[in-house]
């Protein structure tokens, strides 16, 4: 890591030695009303389009006119395995085993699904575990399966808080409240990266101190997902969830990614909801036979899925294979550590960033606290071009991604936002 200088020369000579400064011409850039390229960074929220997508979604709509039903077999990548083409790639940046992973539904209907197996609450243990400020469908989530299970959503949901005056949240906080609280929760879910703070958790630290006392263990990790190395099989959790639209660039709405413990890949009796798509291959389309379970993440699929979706995903991460986890995580942690330095300008007195300064406790999203600011400081930023977010009450988001951001539009980023606090 260079010692970083300032001035947009530098921010040009570090795009320079990028070596992966051609991938930004890979996707398409947002622009604004006159034709100027906007300084996107919202890829946390939603990711660019590949400039391949069109392409790859375009062939599938073509086999489809040209051959109906018979593209299920026959289409140039045919339809009834068209998960499979997916499953290995996702499991490399995540982490895990090719078995470990399949991509289906949404993701807060993953996050479902995988309660439905592995949150099994007793009399005496029904509680469910979720971090300070969870993202809130996740939140709504376990305090519905509580509900469901006939709980009371209050009582049953424990939250890992930070302390007063602070933002962040510490170990040795969560292993006292399993200490004393251990043997009433059933789940332990977190947010893998946490969407507010970035705060980016030891996975395994808190997989090892779950099941230590008796818990199941799952993570959201659509906030990690192709911003940190996951390393999903490696953490022991028994079940996560992401989304395929954040950082992994495969459009709104679009289908999300599930892992489910090798551990558990041939446990056939574990409860789970099921439909045609979980069934074994082989003998589906007898469509009578006794249901007979897909070993894997696999055999948590209902539906026969969405194509055009799947195509998209490929589309992506057919690039993020190009590259690899680890040339983006290198990139990744120069840029944002670039922006760090250059926010840290500004002064104390202005702004605060409340991520994690370690960087093995964040992925490339930084959240910038406004100090005594307001919403106009954010509208008056994006008036001037940049497109990042705004979270109640006073911190905007920003994720420069290594994939297209570059050096000089985080260095132009942060001249706006002087400018906008100095206004
Ligand atoms: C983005 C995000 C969601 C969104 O859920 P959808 O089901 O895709 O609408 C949920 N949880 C977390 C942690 C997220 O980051």
């Amino acid at each position: 890591m260079p010692e970083f200088r300032l001035g947009l020369e530098f921010a040009n000579a570090l795009d320079k030695s990028d070596d992966l400064a051609t991938f930004r011409d890979r996707f398409h850039i947002p622009k604004d009303k006159n034709g100027q390229e906007l300084i996107y960074l919202c890829g946390n929220s939603l990711g660019l389009q590949p400039k391949i997508t069109k392409s790859y979604v375009n062939q599938e709509l073509e086999d489809w006119a040209n051959l109906g039903v018979e593209g299920h077999l026959h289409a140039r990548n045919p339809w009834l395995p068209y998960h499979e083409y997916l499953c290995g790639q996702m499991a490399k940046i995540v982490g895990a085993k090719p078995i470990e992973v399949v991509v289906m539904n949404t993701l807060t209907a993953n996050l479902h699904f995988m309660m439905v197996s592995f949150y099994k609450p007793t009399d005496k243990r029904y509680k469910i575990l979720i971090e300070n400020d969870a993202f809130p469908s996740d939140k709504y989530a376990v305090e519905s399966q509580l509900r469901h299970h006939g709980y009371d959503d209050k009582e049953g949901l424990l939250i890992w808080k930070p302390r007063p005056g602070e933002e962040l949240l510490r170990y040795e906080d969560l292993e006292e409240l399993m200490d004393k609280h251990g043997d009433e929760i059933a789940l332990v879910m977190i947010g893998g990266v946490n969407y507010y703070t970035g705060q980016y958790f030891d996975l395994k630290r808190i997989a090892e101190l779950a099941q230590s006392k008796g818990c199941m263990v799952g993570f959201d990790c659509a906030h990690g997902a192709g911003n940190v190395a996951l390393n999903l099989h490696d953490s022991g959790a028994d079940f996560a969830v992401w989304c395929s639209y954040k950082y992994l660039n495969s459009g709104p709405g679009s289908l999300a990614g599930c892992f489910v413990h090798e551990r558990h890949a041939h446990s056939p009796d574990l409860n789970r909801f099921t439909g045609w798509w979980s069934h074994n291959k082989a003998t589906r389309f007898n469509m009578r036979d006794e249901f007979d379970v897909i070993p894997g993440a696999e055999g948590w699929q209902l539906s026969n899925p969405p194509i055009l979706s799947m195509a998209a995903i490929r589309a992506s991460i057919d690039v993020f294979d190009e590259v690899g986890m680890p040339r983006l995580i290198k990139k990744s942690k120069q840029l944002t550590s670039y922006m760090e330095f250059l926010v840290k300008q500004l002064g104390e007195d202005k702004v605060r960033i409340i991520t994690p300064e370690n960087q093995q406790e964040r992925g490339c999203q930084l959240s910038v606290q406004v100090i005594n600011g307001n919403k106009e400081i954010y509208d008056q930023l994006t008036e001037s071009g940049v497109i990042c977010d705004w979270r109640e009450p006073d911190v905007i988001r920003c994720a420069p991604v290594p994939l297209y951001n570059n050096y000089t539009e985080v260095y132009r980023m942060v001249e706006k936002l002087k400018v906008v606090l100095n206004g």
